[in-house]
C-alpha cells in the first residue's frame, strides 16, 4: 500500500471535540442545549443501531435528543402531525426522520413537511436547491462529511476531475453539487452509465457511492488520485467492505478512505453540526 489512509475516525473525533466545546461556551452564556427530535417508526433493527448511534453521539456533545419512536402501523396523518408540532417547538432545533419508513408512508413528502430550517440531514428540496444555487444552508450529512474528508488531504479542487458513482438524492446527487461548488470538474456516473472505467481512470477524485462489493476495480484508478468509498456492503460472513477494491486501489491512489472507518463516522458527526449550526440560526 502506498496511499496514505484518510482517517474518518480521527477527523470526526477532532469535530465532535469542536462542537461540543461550542455547545459548552453557548451553555455558559445561558443559551439552552441544542434540540434534536428523532423519530423512528417500525421496528427495523439496522435503524435501531443507527438511531442509538445518533443519540449517543448527541449526548456525548451536549444535544439533548428527544426520542419519538412510533409504531409500524402509525397511520401518515399521526405523523403529518408530529412533524408539525416540532416544527413549532421552539426548543427543537432539528428533526431527524430516520429512513426508510414503512412502504405504506410517502417519505417524500413527509420530508417535504420538515421546516428547512430544522432539515438538519439536508434532504429537504429547499436545502439542496440553496446548495444547487451556491447558497448552501443544511447541508446534506454524508456529502458535507466527505467535504471535510477532502479538505484534510489539503485538496484544491479548482482543475481536478471528480468522478462520482451513484446519483442517488441522498448521496451521489448533493456530493456533485459540494464537489461543484468547490470548483472541480464533475462526471457523475450511474446504473444507466455504461463503461464506467473510462471515467473512473480520468478522475483526480474518485466517490463510489452505489452498494456493490468491489465495483470500482484497483487497477482503473489514476496514479496519485483521492479515492473515497462511501459504499457499505455488508457480506456473508458478517464482514463490511466498500465498493472499491480497497488492496488494489491503495496501491495507485494518493489517499484512501478505508470501510469502515472513513465516510461512516463523518456522517452522524455532520448531523451533529447541523443540529448546533440549526440552533445558531435560531439565536440570531
Ligand atoms: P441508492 O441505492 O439510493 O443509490 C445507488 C446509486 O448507484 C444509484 O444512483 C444507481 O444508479 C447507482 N448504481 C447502481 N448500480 C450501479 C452500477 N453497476 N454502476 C454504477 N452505478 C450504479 O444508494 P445510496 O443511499 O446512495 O447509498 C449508496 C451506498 O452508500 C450504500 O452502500 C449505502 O449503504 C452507502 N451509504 C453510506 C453512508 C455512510 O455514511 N457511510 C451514507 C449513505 C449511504
Amino acid at each position: 500500500m502506498t496511499a496514505q489512509l484518510i482517517d474518518g475516525k480521527a477527523l470526526a473525533l477532532t469535530i465532535r471535540n469542536e462542537i461540543a466545546t461550542k455547545i459548552a461556551a453557548r451553555n455558559q452564556q445561558g443559551l439552552r442545549k441544542p434540540g434534536l427530535a428523532v423519530i423512528l417508526m417500525g421496528d427495523d433493527p439496522a435503524s435501531h443501531i443507527y438511531v442509538q448511534n445518533k443519540r449517543k453521539a448527541c449526548a456525548e456533545v451536549g444535544i439533548k435528543s428527544i426520542y419519538h419512536p412510533l409504531s409500524a402501523a402509525t397511520s401518515e396523518q399521526t405523523l403529518i402531525q408530529l412533524i408539525q408540532t416540532l416544527n413549532h417547538d421552539p426548543t427543537i432545533d432539528g428533526i431527524l426522520l430516520q429512513l426508510p419508513l414503512p412502504s405504506s408512508i410517502d417519505s417524500e413528502k413527509l420530508l417535504e413537511l420538515i421546516d428547512p430550517k430544522k432539515d438538519v440531514d439536508g434532504f429537504h428540496p429547499y436545502n439542496l436547491g440553496r446548495l444547487a444555487q451556491r447558497r448552501p444552508l443544511l447541508r446534506p450529512c454524508t456529502p458535507y462529511g466527505i467535504m471535510a474528508l477532502l479538505d484534510s488531504t489539503q485538496e484544491v479542487y479548482k482543475n481536478r476531475h471528480a468522478v462520482i458513482i451513484g446519483a442517488s438524492n441522498i448521496v451521489g446527487r448533493p456530493m456533485a453539487l459540494e464537489l461543484l461548488l468547490s470548483g472541480s470538474t464533475i462526471t457523475i456516473c450511474h446504473r444507466f452509465t455504461k463503461d464506467i472505467q473510462k471515467y473512473v481512470s480520468t478522475a483526480d477524485i474518485v466517490v463510489s457511492a452505489v452498494g456493490k462489493p468491489h465495483l470500482i476495480k484497483g487497477e482503473w484508478i489514476k496514479p496519485q488520485a483521492t479515492v473515497i468509498d462511501v459504499g457499505i456492503n455488508r457480506l456473508a460472513n458478517g464482514k463490511i467492505m466498500g465498493d472499491v477494491e480497497f488492496e488494489e486501489a491503495a496501491k495507485r491512489a494518493a489517499f484512501i478512505t478505508p470501510v469502515p472507518g472513513g465516510v461512516g463516522p463523518m456522517t452522524t458527526t455532520m448531523l451533529l453540526k447541523n443540529t448546533l449550526q440549526a440552533a445558531m440560526n435560531q439565536d440570531t
